[in-house]
């Protein structure tokens, strides 16, 4: 792979997606989760995420219960406060931002809420842990705006195709 494989990735990444869906498809999950750990790494320090923040610009985390009362204890908010004045239920019946963006994004892509943010939000995008093989659908949506996502996609194939 070429040194700037970030280099037109939001392009890439969409030309690529059919290739990406085979890859999931059909890679036995032993070896990718064997490989993540090194990747997830190496893709958060090639990737600047406080110059990207597209996933808080565009997508909202699930706000569970657990995040719920940390969240409103941190703004000191009563949890039905906070649930009226920042959240709505989604398709799914799970708690979501009302907004977009995210309304804890500050101005310099930092989350002012950063030490309190829902499990989601320290989960994404996945690079780390069995979902992003187990749930292909999501990490194929999840490489058309999130540069780590594609990076590590590009990555398991070079290796794939190395042997
Ligand atoms: S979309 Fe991906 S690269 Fe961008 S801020 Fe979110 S996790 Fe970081
Ligand atoms: S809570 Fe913070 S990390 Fe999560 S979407 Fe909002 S700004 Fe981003």
């Amino acid at each position: 792979m070429a040194k700037d494989v970030l280099v037109n990735w939001e392009k890439k990444s969409g030309e690529r997606k059919k290739i990406y869906k085979q890859f999931l498809d059909r890679v036995p999950k032993n070896t990718v989760l064997k490989q993540l750990p090194d990747l997830h790494d190496e893709a958060f320090e090639k990737v600047d995420c406080l110059t990207c923040a597209n996933c808080c610009k565009n997508y909202s985390p699930r706000f569970k219960t657990p995040d719920v009362k940390r969240i409103s204890r941190h703004l000191r908010m009563k949890e039905s406060v906070f649930i009226e004045t920042y959240l709505k239920v989604d398709d799914d019946g799970d708690y979501v931002v009302k907004t977009a963006p995210c309304p804890f994004l500050g101005s310099d892509n930092y989350c002012t809420i950063y030490e309190d943010r829902p499990s989601d939000c320290h989960r994404f995008p996945y690079t780390d842990e069995d979902v992003f093989i187990k749930r292909p659908v999501l990490t194929l949506k999840n490489a058309t705006f999130c540069p780590i996502t594609y990076y590590v996609l590009e990555k398991l194939i070079e290796h794939d195709r190395k042997g």
